[in-house]
């Protein structure tokens, strides 16, 4: 499949690990998300894919839900 930004073929798929925080002072006590997935990296350009799964999608629901509780 071709990079939809640069049309490049050149793509690596990585094992990762990412902490996902909530943005706003107000959830900097919030503990950030620990995804791990793979991403998809297109070595021309720099344009990165991942999916993040289901339980971990919960996990973002939630911390957002009580964001705006709060
Ligand atoms: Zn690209």
């Amino acid at each position: 499949m071709l990079c939809a930004r640069c049309v490049s073929g050149n793509r690596v798929e990585f094992p990762s690990e990412i902490a996902i925080h909530f943005s706003g002072r107000e959830n900097l006590a919030k503990p950030h998300v620990f995804v791990f997935s793979k991403v998809i990296v297109r070595l021309d350009c720099g344009f990165s894919r991942v999916a993040v799964a289901e339980t971990d999608l919960r996990l973002l629901r939630e911390g957002i839900k009580s964001s705006s509780a709060a």
